[in-house]
């Protein structure tokens, strides 16, 4: 079997990609700063060492994740977006853009829509990532956070119809901007996923990219070995897992 990109299998066994996408490009909606990088930095990295260009969209500022009572979230927001400029970097990514609504108040909106749309079709992506959008507990032992729930869902929408129906938003239409239609749909699922990538290649990538979110996880040392040693499967590689819908409309 090939390396990179080509080593993925999915649930059947199969080894595929993509293969003739056109154009290789890839958008990951998330809702904070590092849910990519948990979610598929390890892809991104794949896919952009095979040619793809990958861009990333985070919906909201991360600006209450923290637990130190001397950060505030006028003084957190900016740490995490050049946190995750880094981290984006790390593995290839073209891009990074924020829409920064604050975080934990994700609410959807046709604002919200609208505005994930305008990035879709402006870049017009073959495969779009995001989060789980379905699930609210997950194995009975932590909640999906409120804005994941709503970020995946507000980008499967704008997935389907929004970014594909020319009377949907017609006033970006009006300004140049043409519908497009995605390919697939990539969902960081908690319990569906049908589809693994294989990152084994690139697991240090990975890793440095998670890294780079000090904020988060600057203050555990043991952070990474215990990343290292928790997501290998028995033969010792690491998996990305998402629920991947092939749309055919
Ligand atoms: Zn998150």
């Amino acid at each position: 079997m090939k390396r990179g990109v080509n080593r993925i299998a999915n649930d059947e066994g199969a080894s595929t990609l993509p293969d003739n996408s056109s154009p290789k490009r890839a958008l990951a909606v998330s809702a904070h700063p590092d849910d990519t990088e948990f979610g598929c930095a390890g892809t991104a990295a794949l896919w952009s060492k095979e040619g793809w260009e990958f861009y990333y969209l985070i919906l909201t500022n991360g600006n209450k994740g923290t637990s130190d009572p001397n950060m505030t979230p006028q003084m957190l927001a900016p740490i995490r977006e050049q946190e995750q400029r880094a981290a984006a970097k790390v593995v290839g990514v073209k891009d990074v853009f924020f829409l920064g609504y604050e975080d934990g108040e994700l609410v959807y909106s046709r604002e919200l829509l609208g505005k994930v749309v305008r990035y879709i079709r402006q870049l017009k992506p073959y495969a779009v990532f995001t989060n789980d959008p379905e699930t609210i507990f997950v194995r009975d032992s932590f909640v999906n956070h409120p804005d994941h729930r709503c970020a995946g869902l507000v980008t499967v929408d704008a997935v389907y119809p929004a970014a594909r129906d020319r009377w949907n938003f017609p006033e970006q239409i009006d300004e140049g901007l043409e519908p497009h239609k995605v390919s697939e749909l990539y969902i960081t699922s908690f319990d569906k996923a049908n589809f693994k990538v294989d990152i084994t290649d690139v697991l240090e990538l990975k890793l440095e990219a998670l890294s780079q979110h000090r904020s988060q996880f600057g203050d555990n040392p043991d952070f990474l070995r215990y990343m290292r040693e928790r997501w290998h499967d028995e033969q010792g590689r690491y998996f990305e897992s998402f629920r991947r819908i092939a749309l055919t409309h």
